[in-house]
């Protein structure tokens, strides 16, 4: 039996759209040419926003009093699981060295980018995680200098708890600047900062089209769209949770797409039958998006067995992949496309989305089909270098200045024939 859609979306994702794309080369180019100006300028016309960028240590000492202590608690925890995640994936890059020939040895060696800019977004919703994710990764990575922007709010700045965070985290400087201004801010090096080396960070349709504008200059984690999230689902799976979690990643956006796979007709019809009244009870914004994200970009899929399913879930290659079916290390060890795996129900994508480890920075509309999500190697080089004996270099220099000849590059030929005639004098080499 084929792949059968109990409920198929309208609308797909839409990425990059060519207005958008306008609008942010405009904005980017009066910030490159006009600087610090400009970048106010749009900070009071897309934020309502004309006070002070640098965040200074008394604001985040007056946000920190403003954030209950159990909120800085739960901060601490997920910033502590974050962290832990991110150092065991620095012990996982290690530098090598290997003596190709006698006398001949190469190496390779990870290093931190100097200046790392994490966006944070703020527009409709308070990403304190963000803050977490980017901040901590970069620190860990360690990078020299670590800049946070996130979108400042009409007449009164960063929301006190994303401040405490990006401080918590290790940010050394942190903007109230958003959207295309706050990225340029931080790769042009406005408002005193370090020029980026690397731009990070989830954010709408205009940072994500600054980022790809910019990247070249500047180096980038990856270019998200709208977040994405689907659910494996066999005959042992709650259809109640299920339902939670379709509903729960439908709330972030009016296009965040969310797809159930099953091969147990009777769990998909249950979960039809309770998204509704879940999603009405959410509040105004919440159910806006909710409700809208349903209605367009869901789809609920009945499959024929298990690797059906998996075959699915390769080719939707979905952000965030959750598994609430019986054998997880089948699973683990079957599925090949997504940004971050969720086994069984005892995990769920806003675990991951919030506090429990592993980045939620993850790559969208697919493009898990060739890339992970933010992690610390994304913050880092993997460079290489190598030295020689003069001996060892004998055998290497007459191969290059034969290569080299053949490809008509004669200085390149002349760089290895003045090495073997300093190093072999009188010796004659074809
Ligand atoms: P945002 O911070 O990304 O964007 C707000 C900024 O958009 C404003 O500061 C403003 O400068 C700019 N802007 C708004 N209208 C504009 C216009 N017409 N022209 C130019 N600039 C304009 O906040 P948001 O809008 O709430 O979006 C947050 C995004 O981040 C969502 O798409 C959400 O899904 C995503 N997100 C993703 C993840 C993830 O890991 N994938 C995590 C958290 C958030």
């Amino acid at each position: 039996m084929p792949r059968a859609y109990l409920k198929k979306a309208s609308r797909t994702a839409q990425t990059g759209a060519a207005d958008v794309g306008e609008a942010v080369r405009a904005i980017l180019s009066a910030i490159e040419s006009e600087g610090e100006p400009a970048a106010r300028r749009y900070a009071a016309e897309f934020d309502r926003y004309e006070g002070n960028v640098v965040v200074t240590r008394d604001e985040i000492e007056a946000a920190a009093r403003q954030v209950p202590q159990r909120l800085k608690d739960d901060i601490r925890f997920a910033h502590d699981n974050i962290r832990r995640f991110a150092e065991a994936q620095k012990a996982s890059l290690s530098d090598f060295e290997v003596e190709i020939l006698p006398g001949l040895v190469a190496g390779q060696r990870s290093i931190p980018c100097r200046a790392a800019g994490c966006y944070v977004p703020g527009g409709r919703y308070s990403h304190i995680a963000s803050a977490i994710m980017t901040v901590t990764t970069a620190k860990v990575a360690g990078c020299g200098h670590i800049a946070a922007c996130s979108p400042p709010r009409p007449g009164v700045g960063i929301a006190p708890a994303i401040l405490y965070t990006a401080d918590l985290c290790g940010a050394d400087t942190i903007l109230a600047m958003g959207g295309v201004q706050g990225v340029a801010s931080m790769v042009y090096g406005l408002f005193g900062l370090p020029q980026a080396d690397i731009i990070v960070g989830p954010g709408n349709q205009f940072v994500a089209e600054a980022k790809r504008l910019l990247f070249g200059r500047v180096g980038i984690d990856m270019i998200a769209g709208p977040t994405d999230s689907l659910i494996l689902a066999d005959a042992t799976a709650d259809p109640e949770i299920v339902a939670a979690d379709l509903v729960g990643q439908a709330e972030h956006g009016y296009n965040s797409p969310v797809w159930l796979v099953t091969d147990h007709r009777p769990l998909a019809e249950a979960v039809l039958a309770r998204v509704p009244a879940l999603i009405a009870d959410l509040p105004d914004l919440n159910r806006q998006n909710a409700e809208a994200a349903w209605r367009d970009y869901a789809e609920v899929i009945l499959c024929d067995g298990r690797d059906e399913m998996a075959a699915t879930a390769d080719d939707y290659a979905p952000e965030h992949l959750s598994v609430q079916a019986a054998d997880p290390d089948w699973w683990l060890g079957r599925l090949a496309c997504y940004g971050s795996l969720f086994l069984g129900e005892e995990t769920t994508v806003a675990f991951g989305d919030k506090a429990s480890g592993p980045n939620h920075v993850l790559p969208t509309s697919r493009s898990a089909r060739y890339t992970g999500g933010l992690s610390v190697h994304k913050y880092m080089k993997v460079v290489t270098w190598q030295r020689s004996t003069r001996e060892a270099a004998r055998p290497v220099a007459e191969a290059t200045a034969r290569i080299s000849r053949l490809e008509g590059m004669e200085a390149h030929a002349r760089t290895a024939d003045i090495r073997l005639a300093k190093y072999f004098p009188g010796r004659n080499f074809d």
